[in-house]
């Protein structure tokens, strides 16, 4: 079982969490002409990276607030944890 520093409570289990997705994907911007083939790829696509990846994550059953959790999807080594809002270095 993994145990995620949410940065709001501190070290929890993963059973309070729930998975996200991609903390990577980049929403098109607003205002813009966007293609349906640059919607569907921002809407469906989704890669699955072995190794070092930067994931969204909700603290549902404790703050409720996403964070970001970079992880490896190999090892699920959890190297540091971000408020939803802050950017990885
Ligand atoms: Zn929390």
């Amino acid at each position: 079982m993994l145990h995620i520093k949410c940065p709001h409570c501190g070290l929890r289990s993963q059973n309070e969490f729930s998975y996200g997705g991609d903390a990577t994907v980049k929403r098109p911007e607003l205002n813009k002409e966007v293609s349906d083939q640059d919607w569907d790829n921002f809407v469906y696509l989704r890669k699955s990276p072995r190794g070092k990846h930067l994931e969204l994550w909700q603290h549902i059953s404790g703050c409720r607030q996403w964070i970001k959790v970079e992880r490896d999807t190999l090892t699920h080594e959890i190297f540091k944890t971000l408020k939803a809002n802050e950017e990885a270095q």
